[in-house]
């Protein structure tokens, strides 16, 4: 993941980056140099080349990417493949809030193969609630534009939509609104918090499971449709995790931790959503310049993501939907004074997901089955 900028056009109101614990943007270059992203581009081509890697994504985010220009998303890009040579396929792909996605963007994109991700919370109003300008406007008007130009002209740059759930906005609602513009893919997120700074609603530790019946209602309906809408990454993955399949994202799972962060001044950084706990809780101390990626990954902070079930909390250890929860998402688990050594601050919400998806889906292979015979 490349901070190609890390500056934002939009103050949306829970953004990890800007309003949470790490402030360390403040300290950052507002943008990444041609020379910095064609040093990101020799350690990508050399860590393909030392794991003998078949493909490699880079992930293009800010900040908001699209201020960072085309020339350096293009120059960064291309020097990634250039360095790489054929030893891997560079998939590339841009997490952009959409306001300022144009045709000149979307055309340079196509020309790169660089696909689009967006951030939409649902219709006007779920949207404009934490989405706005920092002068209070709310950017639902210029992001669906952006997304008409997208989806209704280059639909085969369109990966998705990112949705941060609110408890105020009605689930089905919200997700009928994401479908109106014809996603591939939804992904749905859980608010960033911890056991110390709790997420909007969440009770840390109350037995109450506000997410989860929110999700709930949302799995039901997009379950529940007479034919496949779209695909909606969390339900997939607790599907595939319960048929032990792996999963394809940090958010469930026990799968090992993949993502690097690169800052815009080249600092390796962890998992960005770490940044959300405490400060400096992301950093490394290492750097492209001087660096390689194994670096990253022989820290401790590293091999703890990688340990799977050894690098759990006791109740998570031992709970029943551990291999499908994995404890959550990592940066969820934080509590001051203890770290991430604890369950996610979710706990009862994924718990009670992961029970319904997994009775729904049970119950319908049930009855299939039984049709069969
Ligand atoms: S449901 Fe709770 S206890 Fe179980 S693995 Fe997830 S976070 Fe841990």
């Amino acid at each position: 993941m490349v901070k190609v900028n890390s500056r934002c056009d939009l103050s949306c109101t829970y953004c990890y980056v800007y309003e949470m614990a790490d402030q360390s943007w403040r300290a950052q270059p507002v943008r990444m140099t041609p020379a910095t992203a064609s040093r990101v581009a020799a350690r990508v081509a050399e860590h393909v080349r030392t794991h003998g890697l078949p493909s490699v994504e880079l992930i293009l985010h800010g900040g908001e990417p699209l201020l960072a220009g085309p020339d350096l998303l293009a120059h960064l890009v291309t020097a990634t493949r250039d360095a790489v040579g054929g030893a891997a396929r560079v998939g590339a792909r841009i997490q952009t809030n959409g306001a300022r996605l144009d045709t000149g963007f979307l055309r340079r994109f196509a020309e790169l193969d660089i696909s689009v991700a967006v951030s939409l919370d649902g219709d006007r109003k779920a949207h404009d609630r934490h989405r706005k300008y920092a002068n209070g406007q709310g950017s639902h008007a210029a992001v669906t534009k952006s997304l008409r130009l997208l989806r209704d002209s280059f639909p085969d740059l369109f990966s998705g939509l990112l949705c941060t759930i609110d408890l105020r906005n009605d689930p089905v609602e919200t997700y009928e609104a994401l479908l109106e513009h014809r996603p591939p893919r939804i992904d749905f997120l859980l608010p960033l918090g911890n056991w110390s700074l709790p997420p909007p609603g969440r009770a840390p530790g109350a037995a109450a499971t506000p997410y989860a019946d929110w999700l709930i209602a949302a799995f039901d309906r997009w379950y529940g449709a007479p034919r496949m809408e779209t695909e909606v990454r969390l339900f997939s993955d607790i599907i595939q995790l319960l048929f032990g399949a792996p999963s394809s994202s940090e958010t469930v799972g026990l799968a090992p931790a993949t993502v690097l962060v690169i800052d815009t001044d080249g600092t390796i950084e962890l998992s960005d959503t770490v940044r959300s706990a405490s400060p400096g809780a992301a950093g490394t101390g290492l750097h492209v310049g001087s660096n390689t990626f194994d670096d990253a990954l022989l820290l401790p902070e590293t091999a703890v993501r990688q340990s799977g079930v050894a690098a759990l909390a006791p109740e998570c250890r031992a709970c029943e939907v551990r291999d499908v929860c994995g404890g959550g998402q990592y940066a969820h688990r934080y509590r001051a004074g203890s770290g991430f050594a604890n369950p996610s601050v979710y706990c009862p919400d994924l718990l009670a997901l992961i029970r319904h998806i997994s009775g729904v889906v049970a119950a319908d292979l049930a009855a299939r089955l039984e049709r069969l015979r």
